[in-house]
Parts: C-alpha cells; sequence; structure tokens
C-alpha cells in the first residue's frame, strides 16, 4: 500500500462529484500540493454520487441555489458530460398553478428561460401523461441529465495534469489533529499527512468527520427512494439516454424521467427515514454500496398510486417489471440550504456539505473562490454553514415527525454541541489571511492530539432501511426483480 505525502496544502476528503470539483477548482486557482483522497475506490467511491438520478432543474426560488446550478450547467457542458431534456413541473391543483406563476417570475429574475403551460401543451411535448388531471406546467427548456461520475474523473484528471493535485483512493479518514483551534494534520489509512486545511466533502458523512475535529456539520442522512421499471414497450424506440422532458410532480413530491427505454420514479413523499452517520454500512457490509439501502416497498406503495395516476400506460403495462429500487442516502439540513464555508468551530476545517449533483460544480468554484481570496463571485450567505444558533448544530435524539411541507425533522431532546473555539454565531467567516494558495501561515509537524466524536446521543425512533418487504398485491406494474 502507497504511504500517503506527508504534508499537503489541502486536504479534500471525499471524492463524490463536490470533492472532485473542489480539487478541480482549486487546482485552476493555483493551488498546489492538494490531495484528495476516498476511502472507496474509483471512479465509484460508494457515495450518494454514485445513484444518482442525475437530473438538473435550474430554477428555484432561491437565486443563490438558481446561480449555483446555472455555473454548474455552463461546467458540464464544458466537460461534455450534460445532455438536455427539458422539464416540466406540473400542477395538480390551482394552488400549485399559481406558485408556477411565482416560479416564472422567479426565472424571469434569474435569467433563466421559461414558460407556463397549458395541459394540452404538456401532453404534447409528453404523449405518454395523463392529461385529465394535469391544470398546467411551468417547462424549464435548461432541465438535463449529467454523468456526474464521468464529470468526477475528468476533474480529478485536469487536476493531475496541472500537476497539483495527489488522488489517493481506498484511503480511510480515521482521525484529524486540531491545535489552538486550528487544523494540524489529518490521520489516514496510509498514514498521517500534516495539513492547515481540510475541506470536507463527504456527504452523508460528513458530521462523522467534522465530529473527529470536535465540530458540527449539521446535517442528517435521509432516505429517498427511486426506482427504476422497464423495459417499457412504448418507450422502446426512444432514441440516445434521454428523449422527453424530465416530470417534476410537485404536489406530491415526486419526479419521473424516462432513461432509454426505462422510467425512473423518484419520491419524497415518504414517511422520514433518518440514518445516524455513524450507522451507514461500509462498502463491506452493504449489499450494493454504503448508501444504497434496501428498499422499503410498504413506503412507497402510496406513491406509486400517485405516480400511476400520472402515467398510467408505463406504470400500469403489467409487462413492465421493476430493474432497480433502492432506499438512496443523501443529506438534510435544518433549513434545506447547503453547509459551506469554514466552521465556527475550528480554523481550517472548511465543509462543503449537504450539495447535490446539480449544483456542486458552481458550489465548487464558489468555494475555491472563497478559500483563495475571500471574495466569492456567486454570494453564498444562505448557506454558510456559520448561520446556525446552537440548538440546530446538535444531534437530535428524539423520534421524527413531517412538518406540512413534507420535509422529516426530528424532535425532543438535543444534546450540547462540543464546544468550539469560536462562536457559531459568529457574524464573518471570512478565511484568515494567508489562506489562499500562496498562504504560507502553516505550521509544519506540529504534534496534536486526535479529538474524537463527544456526543454520544443517537437518532432513535428512525429507521435504518431495514429488509425489502413483501410484494404488496397493489402494485401495478410487474414484480420485476427489485
Ligand atoms: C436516489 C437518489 C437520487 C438522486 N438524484 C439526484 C439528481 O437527480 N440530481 C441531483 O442533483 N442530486 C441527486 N441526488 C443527490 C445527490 O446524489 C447527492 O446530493 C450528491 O451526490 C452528493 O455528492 P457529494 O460529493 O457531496 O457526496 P458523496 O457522493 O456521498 O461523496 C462523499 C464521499 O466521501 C467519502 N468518505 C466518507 N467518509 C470518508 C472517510 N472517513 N475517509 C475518506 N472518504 C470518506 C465517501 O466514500 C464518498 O465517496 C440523489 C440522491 C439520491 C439518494
Amino acid at each position: 500500500m502507497d504511504q500517503a505525502p506527508r504534508q499537503a496544502r489541502v486536504v479534500v476528503i471525499g471524492a463524490g462529484i463536490q470533492g472532485n470539483s473542489m480539487a478541480y477548482h482549486l487546482a485552476k486557482l493555483g493551488w498546489k500540493d492538494i490531495v484528495l483522497l476516498d476511502k472507496g475506490p474509483l471512479p465509484n467511491p460508494g457515495g450518494s454520487t454514485g445513484h444518482a438520478s442525475n437530473f438538473l432543474f435550474p430554477v428555484d426560488h432561491s437565486k443563490e441555489m438558481t446561480k449555483f446550478t446555472q455555473d454548474s450547467i455552463l461546467q458540464y457542458k464544458e466537460l461534455g458530460v450534460f445532455t438536455e431534456s427539458g422539464g416540466i413541473e406540473v400542477a395538480r391543483t390551482p394552488e400549485r398553478v399559481e406558485e408556477l406563476k411565482r416560479r416564472l417570475a422567479s426565472a424571469t429574475s434569474w435569467g433563466e428561460p421559461a414558460e407556463l403551460l397549458t395541459p394540452s401543451q404538456v401532453k404534447e411535448l409528453i404523449p405518454f401523461i395523463n392529461q385529465d388531471i394535469v391544470l398546467g406546467g411551468f417547462y424549464s427548456p435548461g432541465v438535463g441529465v449529467v454523468d456526474s461520475l464521468r464529470a468526477g474523473t475528468l476533474m480529478r484528471e485536469e487536476g493531475e495534469r496541472l500537476g497539483a493535485l495527489t488522488v489517493l483512493a481506498n484511503t480511510e479518514v480515521t482521525g484529524i489533529g486540531v491545535k489552538n483551534g486550528r487544523i494540524g494534520s489529518v490521520e489516514t489509512s496510509r498514514g498521517r499527512i500534516d495539513t492547515e486545511v481540510i475541506v470536507v466533502a463527504c456527504g452523508v458523512w460528513s458530521p462523522r468527520i467534522a465530529r473527529m475535529a470536535g465540530a458540527s456539520i449539521p446535517l442528517t442522512p435521509a432516505v429517498h427512494q427511486m426506482i427504476d421499471v422497464g423495459p417499457v414497450p412504448i418507450l422502446a424506440g426512444t432514441v440516445g439516454e434521454i428523449g422527453y422532458p424530465i416530470i417534476r410532480d410537485v404536489d406530491t413530491n415526486m419526479y419521473e424521467r424516462q432513461h432509454g427505454s426505462e422510467f425512473e420514479v423518484g419520491s419524497y413523499a415518504h414517511r422520514p427515514i433518518l440514518v445516524d452517520p455513524d450507522k451507514i454500512p461500509s462498502m463491506e457490509e452493504a449489499a450494493l454500496s454504503p448508501t444504497e439501502l434496501p428498499f422499503t416497498r410498504e413506503d412507497f406503495d402510496p406513491q406509486m398510486e400517485q405516480a400511476l395516476e400520472l402515467f398510467p400506460e408505463i406504470l400500469g403495462d403489467e409487462r413492465v417489471g421493476i430493474k432497480y429500487a433502492i432506499n438512496g442516502l443523501l443529506s438534510l439540513t435544518p433549513d434545506g440550504m447547503p453547509l459551506l464555508g469554514e466552521s465556527p468551530q475550528v480554523r481550517g476545517l472548511w465543509s462543503v456539505a449537504a450539495v447535490w449533483v446539480k449544483e456542486a460544480p458552481g458550489i465548487g468554484r464558489t468555494m475555491a473562490e472563497w478559500m483563495t481570496d475571500g471574495t466569492p463571485e456567486i454570494d453564498p450567505h444562505a448557506s454558510d454553514i456559520a448561520r446556525f444558533y446552537g440548538r440546530a448544530t446538535t444531534r437530535p435524539t428524539g423520534s421524527s415527525t413531517r412538518p406540512s411541507n413534507g420535509s422529516p425533522i426530528a424532535t425532543s431532546g438535543s444534546v450540547p454541541s462540543t464546544p468550539g473555539r469560536r462562536s457559531s454565531a459568529r457574524c464573518s467567516s471570512r478565511p484568515p489571511a494567508g489562506s489562499g494558495p500562496t498562504g504560507t501561515s502553516r505550521t509544519p509537524g506540529s504534534s496534536t492530539s486526535t479529538a474524537t466524536g463527544s456526543c454520544p446521543a443517537r437518532l432513535s425512533g428512525t429507521g435504518d432501511g431495514g429488509p425489502p418487504s413483501s410484494t404488496p398485491s397493489t402494485w401495478p406494474c410487474g414484480s420485476g426483480s427489485a
């Protein structure tokens, strides 16, 4: 086994789409001695990126999120991994029709082309949709799909070509050395790396990594269910990966997309299924991958009925079987926004967590600019990890409940966060002088103790996936091979 370098200017932990984007943009801005490592194999180390549906809708009511996604689409296009398909958000209720009008206002404000569609216009673009339950649509022509694993490979290759990047696969971070409130080193399965800057791009594992430094990255791994059915006879003639706009059925918190002759159905509407970061299985323990937990079919049943209402020709066809079904893991935060910036608790510990494929390259660029000179072009203030008061940075211990907007929250009982070196309510999170690529403030070889997690509480009353259930008789399409 190769040893890790003894020193690095910056260590990026996690080689999913976000870690690759970080290494790429830091290298492009002139940083040298970058080490990117992942505990899994490459190009698919087992994180959420490896099983994403990989579609991007650019328009959000948040200007910040829209800008991140618009920039990401440009970057994916430059890398040659983007396929434009267009996308439609459909309305089943009059209230949603009103919201789609506001969405058009947001799109116009943020400079993104879009238009409202009548039900028959929706049907023209998607001939297999049930027009009878659609009251209108919001069409976004810039929607598309990407190959996020290929994008990551191209980004790593560019960092290596610039002579700035060392990539270590199958290398696990086991501890972080902190001295006087600053990062000093990273302990890995290939030895210790002295560094003053760490970027945590570990997706659902990020809270574990932060705890190694005595800090908090307040996200919760949560299940998002997705199934893939096919082959679908009426899609047999579709050319290429995608030939029809992607559908977001926002009134039911679902999405559907054609994928070759197959059809994906994803749901955010099921009960909250939260998973403790410490209980995510290892690569060896997992049947598929650490972030593809066994499918719990009974949670998906009501959503399948709703998807059937919209696509009876596909999902009601008894010849169509289920090819793949997972309880996938993604990151949820207290307010739904990403967690970006230097930790308010430990200097030199940068979080790039709770990020989707759709905004990762834009966030990578923004973070690299922020780390280099403190002034990113896109203002990331709503995603600043320093935005929380203490309670939101603690680990929830009670049962879960669902608020009216459908997103899971944890309730009752919390433990105090690990005491930080600085207040989590600080106003500014700009980097210290000299933290850019030519910074000289490092303290090489400082001997530091490795902080370990100090919050014993666990999530309770939450599922961890569990075994697949038996096939219920209510499912419309064939039982396939899920
Ligand atoms: C079913 C499903 C469908 C989705 N579809 C979409 C979609 O269509 N569009 C979209 O934009 N988003 C989608 N998402 C969300 C998206 O997949 C994730 O938000 C995104 O991939 C996160 O990327 P990441 O790089 O932050 O994390 P990850 O891809 O999870 O990477 C984190 C990496 O950190 C590594 N790591 C963890 N701990 C350690 C350690 N101790 N030492 C070393 N390495 C470590 C892991 O091995 C992993 O490779 C979907 C999610 C799910 C579950």
